[in-house]
């Protein structure tokens, strides 16, 4: 386990998110980890390996599509590339997902000092390189799943793919202050499983009024030794049973009507400074950590006219990566609201590319090459 210091949780790293990066857009010369990456390429200016697809009248055409480059996509396209389908990735405006969001990432295995969120996909994606994956930073528009080849448009340019790997993730909400983006990775976080463990001892707050927000105070209180639960109304969405536990919890101090102006601190959270919704008194309160917990937003938008979505808008899977559309298959968060680890959405990769190529074998478009590759 690594050594941190002390006052600055997540090691004190500063990862500049080029703006407001809820949307996940990061500037298009932002660096990812120590590797610049070139954003804003065309399918023929892509990263990786042997030219594989056929580019013809501004088309591609490739066996295995694979959108999304954070952990599940990258997995995903490691496996694919190593079982000869020449994948290509459309790795979106996001490319590396949520994890060039954070800094230390401690829980993924195979790093016992722990490895900077960004350095661990441009490790991701190296390895995809490898092996021969394109890797294209643009996002999927607009699909037509109607029939194979399947049709995907991205700026412009048309990719037919024969299967498709949807690994388009979730992206986090966050309350949209300057502030928060500011200190993100430096108190301010979206993951209590993730970063929970950075904030032993401390007094923290939590945002929202859902079930996640109590979930995520409720488990905080193994660390913290205080957690101010913070929702803007007076009545929450989460269930009265989630709410009873955290009232029972002593380390737990629900506030209600409480906004939050601004997160206070230059280099670190310091404090937050708060309005009570319904009188407009400001006032503020001294905490080290403060985490965003109102909701996340699958990336479902272009695939949503064709593929099932649940309830809360994620993609439905059946037989562990399967879509309703043979051919089409989901990996990662865009599917999963229940573990969203980055250990998780890597395996479901590795599914979604085994059951790809065992799928394409299936229709005599590939030979099944897995056993071999490993
Ligand atoms: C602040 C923070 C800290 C975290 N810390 C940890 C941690 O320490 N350990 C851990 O295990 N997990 C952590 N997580 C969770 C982890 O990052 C996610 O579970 C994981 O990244 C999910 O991987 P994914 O590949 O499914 O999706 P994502 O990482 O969300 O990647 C989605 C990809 O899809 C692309 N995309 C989206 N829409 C389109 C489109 N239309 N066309 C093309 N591409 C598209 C994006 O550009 C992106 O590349 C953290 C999350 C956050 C927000």
């Amino acid at each position: 386990m690594t050594e941190r210091n002390d006052t600055t949780p997540f090691g004190g790293l500063s990862i500049d998110f080029g703006g407001d990066t809820s949307v996940a857009a990061p500037a298009s010369s932002a660096p990812i980890g120590s590797v610049p990456i070139a954003f804003g390429q065309d399918a023929a200016t892509a990263t990786g390996g042997p030219a594989t697809a056929v580019a013809s009248g501004g088309s591609t055409e490739t066996k295995l599509l694979i959108v999304g480059s954070g952990p599940a996509g990258l997995t995903a396209a490691i496996y694919a590339a190593r079982a000869n389908l020449e994948p290509i990735v459309l790795a979106g405006s996001a490319p590396g997902g949520q994890l060039m969001l954070t800094s230390d990432v401690e829980n993924y295995p195979g790093f016992p000092d722990g490895i900077q969120g960004p350095d661990l996909m441009t490790a991701f994606r190296s390895q995809a390189e490898r092996f021969g994956t394109r890797i294209v930073d643009v996002d999927v528009d607009r699909v037509d799943l109607s029939e194979r080849p399947f049709r995907l448009w991205a700026r412009g340019v048309e990719y037919r793919a024969q299967a498709v790997v949807v690994a388009t993730g979730a992206s986090a909400m966050w309350l949209g202050l300057e502030s928060e983006t500011r200190l993100r990775g430096r108190g301010v976080s979206a993951c209590a499983t993730c970063d929970g463990f950075f904030f032993r001892d401390r007094e923290i707050a939590v945002v929202g009024g859902g079930d996640t927000a109590f979930e995520e105070a409720t488990y905080l209180t193994r660390f913290a030794k205080k957690i101010h639960l913070l929702h803007r109304r007076d009545e929450f969405r989460a269930s009265r049973i989630m709410v009873e536990r955290a009232r029972a919890n002593p380390k737990i101090e629900i506030h209600t009507n409480t906004g939050i102006d601004e997160v206070l601190g230059d280099a670190k959270v310091e404090g937050l400074a708060l309005r009570d919704t319904a009188t407009g008194e400001a006032r503020t309160m001294p905490i080290e950590g403060l985490f965003i917990a109102i909701g996340h937003k699958p990336n479902t938008e272009a695939f949503r006219d064709w593929l099932e979505v649940d309830a809360k808008g994620y993609l439905v899977v059946n037989d562990e990566t399967h879509s309703k559309i043979d051919g089409v298959f989901i990996a990662g968060d865009v599917h999963d609201h229940r573990y969203r680890q980055a250990v998780t959405a890597a395996g479901d990769g590795c599914k979604a590319a085994i059951d790809a190529e065992r799928w394409l074998e299936a229709q005599g478009l590939t030979e099944a090459n897995t056993l071999t590759a490993w």
